[in-house]
């Protein structure tokens, strides 16, 4: 079968390799369309610790049931599925707690085995899910970050008419953003520097700042200079929680959802003195998956526009190196198979 598989840094390349072969509890699943995310392009510039080439990339992956070998009575051979890529080992302490996505020892479809960039992947029968007859196939491969964003919203705990800040306008801030607004939101700002995401999120309707002062100036127009009840942090630097503390309302949350590889000063005195509850968000729950699914079948139009192109697998090199040097400026990019 086809596949493009990753084989040096910057160097992916189209390949003939042998179909999987599916064992107990395990699925083929014919590949339709696979995303490309941020952690493929960090694989791409050799700069992920775990993924070793060659390897497939990619992890957010819809298609149909090729083969299955399952007791699971609710899913059969040609059923369309979206697929959780987590992998976690089951009886660690968050394992057992419920909070698989927690797992420290969490493995990655595209990573820690071949993901969606290739005709037929292997997944395991449990993460498999079902997805409505009327929610089309090139969506579905967005689940992913969508369960990103409605994880960091579920945990958020948004009320009806909460004021939010979203500082980052990439994917998952954007579809934060969105989603706090089809959950009641009653102000939403979301602040970005880069011009192509700035447009975006103006395209989308929302109230747009473009450095850290009309961050600050707009949030306090909007709160009457009281703050945001909930600010969403998707970016994961310095320079945001440097004047995070400025736009969250006293006895207001803080939402960590931007990685950071490195520690982050906050100023305390803030967090003490206000009460601030400081919530880390990572990944999803397979709860937050099947609530994706559900936002994208009944609300396409929110989020359609965040697939801004739809490639073939030759076109993969071409597309990677053009997402890393900046001269393809896409929200999101799928590969169709
Ligand atoms: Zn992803
Ligand atoms: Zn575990």
């Amino acid at each position: 079968m086809k596949a493009v598989l990753y084989r040096d840094i910057q160097v992916v390349k189209m390949s003939d390799i042998k179909r999987p072969i599916i064992t107990n509890n395990e699925a083929l699943i014919k590949v339709e369309y696979a995303g490309i995310c941020g952690t493929d392009l960090h694989i791409f510039d050799g700069l992920h610790p775990r993924a070793k080439a060659p390897l497939v990339m990619g992890h957010e992956i819809s298609g149909i049931i090729e083969e299955m070998n399952t007791e699971r009575k609710d899913i059969k051979i040609g059923d369309r599925v979206a697929i959780n890529p987590l992998i976690s080992c089951g009886y660690c302490l968050p394992c057992r707690e419920g909070n698989p996505h927690l797992c420290p020892n969490l493995k990655l479809v595209g990573i820690d085995q071949n993901g969606g960039f290739e005709e037929y992947v292997k997944i395991k029968d449990d993460k498999l899910y079902k997805i409505p007859n009327s929610l089309p196939l090139d969506l579905a491969a967005l689940i992913e970050p969508v369960a990103v964003a409605v994880h960091a919203v579920r945990k958020s705990k948004l009320l009806i008419g909460d004021k939010v800040v979203v500082i980052g306008g990439g994917p998952i801030g954007q579809l934060v953003a969105l989603i706090c607004r089809i959950n009641g939101a009653s102000s939403i700002l979301l602040s970005e520097i880069k011009l192509e995401r700035f447009n975006f999120a103006k395209k989308m309707e929302l109230i747009t700042a473009s450095s850290k002062e009309e961050t600050i100036k707009k949030n306090m127009e909007m709160t009457k200079g009281e703050g945001a009840d909930i600010v969403y942090e998707a970016v994961g630097i310095q320079e945001t929680y440097n004047y995070i503390t400025e736009l969250v309302k006293i006895g207001g949350k803080i939402i960590t959802i931007g990685a950071a590889n490195k520690p982050i000063a906050l100023d305390m005195w803030k967090v003490y003195f206000g009460e601030l509850t400081l919530i880390g968000v990572h990944v999803y729950t397979p709860k937050d998956i099947e609530i994706g699914i559900e936002l994208l079948n009944n609300y396409p139009k929110i989020f359609r526009p965040f697939i801004s192109k739809i490639i073939g697998l030759k076109d993969l090199q071409s597309e990677l190196t053009g997402l890393i040097d900046g001269t393809s400026k896409a929200m999101k990019v799928l590969v169709e198979l």
